[in-house]
């Protein structure tokens, strides 16, 4: 019988040969200590622009004694998935406090709590679309609704990026076909930090009688009043709506949620196959993550998220005056469009060489061309380590 595992091997062997000569070879850096906005990357010391760490809260003093505290309390780990025994009190009541938290877009809300947002988004998409479905999905989504969409056998329509009469006119178009409609959208995307036009998305899915999820995984904590996500942010309340918040990014620990009516909630934890068949996270974890949502919706949250806006403000005004392109981002995500692979890389060695970590955004994360570099503020920064950053990108 012929072998075929070398082959295998050499095809292996020769696509990173391809990607290396196309600049898209990916490095990890490993990093000493807690992630902050000074850490020790490799060894060095250096200010880190690449965290989605966007309050500052992953190193937080009264969370990491939470999560201590969990785990004297729950132990280690949760022992098995949620319906087979691994769903503990620390989760309950964690899901209990996320629906009071971020549901008030919908009436009677319940919150379901998922180890990351990849699977909460595999869940949400693949439980409520499957072949009978008509999907409607921006040009840049995340790659966790696009592959839950793929998952699903849904039939898919992508519009180009916030184009909304583009989505209009597909969803006419799809007239009065029975099938149930879905459209599926970031709010802030994650590569432009643009914000998706949400009031506009709502009017649609009320016209045309489509569900609209909702991927707030850069806007929850950050945007709206005390940090309750980008739905409060444009006061929206629709029935129409299903929303995902991550808990790994501002909310500095690990983890999503789905918020929606408690019906849709039920469904999920009947049917959605990435929450059923995976451990529960460990209970610690969710302590956490209670403790962290405390401090985003109180004054200390309020506090981070004013020094996040002028932060903001500054960078905006910092690479203006660059030769390179700026995405008109008010969020924290910030990119410096650069073009080609090579110079972006080249760039951002020259800033490792200030002690600066910004990452090189490439394809396929962005599309070909429009390779950048991805400025993300976090609350733990200071207008110091913005002044660094200025007097980098000056030199180059
Ligand atoms: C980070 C991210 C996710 C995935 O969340 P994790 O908890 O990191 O798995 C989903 N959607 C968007 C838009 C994201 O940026």
């Amino acid at each position: 019988m012929k072998d075929t595992s070398q082959a295998l091997y050499e095809t292996l062997k020769q696509g990173l040969v391809d990607i290396d000569a196309r600049g898209l070879r990916r490095r990890r850096k490993t990093i000493d200590g807690a992630c902050s906005a000074h850490m020790t990357v490799d060894g060095r010391e250096i200010v880190g622009f690449a965290s989605n760490d966007y309050l500052g809260l992953a190193a937080h003093e009264a969370i990491r004694a939470a999560l201590a505290e969990g785990a004297s309390r729950y132990g280690a780990g949760s022992g098995g998935s949620h319906l087979l025994g691994g769903h503990s009190r620390a989760h309950a009541q964690l899901e209990d406090d996320l629906a009071a938290f971020s549901g008030g877009f919908v009436d009677n809300p319940r919150a379901l709590y998922f180890s990351t947002g990849y699977m909460a988004n595999l869940a949400i998409v693949t439980a409520l679309a499957g072949r009978g479905t008509l999907v409607f999905s921006d040009a840049l989504n995340h790659a966790s609704l696009i592959d839950g969409v793929r998952l699903s056998r849904a039939q898919t329509q992508i519009y180009p990026h916030a184009d909304m009469d583009a989505l209009d006119a597909m969803l006419d178009a799809s007239g009065d076909s029975a099938a149930t409609k879905l459209i599926v959208t970031d709010t802030v995307f994650s590569m432009d930090g643009d914000i998706a036009p949400l009031a506009r998305l709502v009017e649609l899915a009320e016209q045309y009688g489509a569900w609209l999820i909702v991927d707030d995984a850069h806007g929850f904590g950050v945007l709206g009043p005390q940090g309750r996500g980008a739905l409060a942010h444009y006061a929206l309340r629709s029935p129409h709506l299903v929303y995902v918040g991550t808990l790994g990014k501002a909310a500095g620990v690990s983890g999503a949620f789905v918020a929606a009516h408690e019906t849709v909630i039920e469904w999920l934890i009947q049917r959605a196959r990435p929450y059923i068949f995976t451990t529960a996270s460990p209970p610690a974890v969710a302590h956490a993550v209670s403790k962290s949502i405390e401090i985003i919706g109180g004054d200390e949250g309020d506090r981070r998220r004013a020094h996040l806006a002028s932060l903001i403000e500054t960078t905006r005004a910092m690479l203006k005056r660059t030769r390179w392109l700026p995405v008109d981002s008010h969020t924290a995500v910030q990119p410096l469009v650069i073009g080609g692979n090579d110079e972006t890389l080249q760039i951002a060695a020259a800033l490792d060489r200030h002690g600066l970590w910004v990452p090189a955004i490439r394809p396929p994360t962005v599309p070909a061309g429009t390779s950048r570099l991805r400025i993300s503020l976090s609350a733990a920064h200071s207008e110091d380590d913005l002044a660094r950053l200025d007097h980098a990108l000056k030199t180059l």
